[in-house]
């Protein structure tokens, strides 16, 4: 289990908690209400509201596992350790990137 950045919101979200990403399984889920999310690492919170044929998922909604923390979209990606790290500058304090200002659905 790693760490990753959404790319849809761009948060800090952990693979256990949101079905690996979401990009494994994207066969299972039914993307009909936003089909240009298939395919990408999604928080749980973006992630797919509904299988193809089993009804509702758990995701949709943000886990409250841990605080939802936001980072410019494109400026991180996960390191050998499973951590996020800046792109630029290898640094693994994302929390120092966090966006608090914006408010998210
Ligand atoms: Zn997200």
């Amino acid at each position: 289990m790693s760490l990753f950045q959404c790319e849809i919101c761009g948060c800090c979200e952990n693979t256990a908690l949101a079905c690996q990403g979401f990009v494994y399984m994207a066969d299972c889920f039914d993307w009909s209400y936003a089909p240009e999310r298939e395919g990408k690492r999604l928080c749980s919170a973006c992630g797919p509201v509904s299988y193809k044929t089993e009804g509702p998922t758990e995701y949709g909604r943000w886990h409250d596992q841990f605080e939802r923390i936001y980072l410019p979209i494109g400026m991180f990606r996960t390191n050998e350790r499973g951590n996020l790290s800046h792109i630029e500058t290898g640094s693994e304090d994302f929390k120092a990137h966090a966006i608090t200002a914006e408010v998210q659905p």
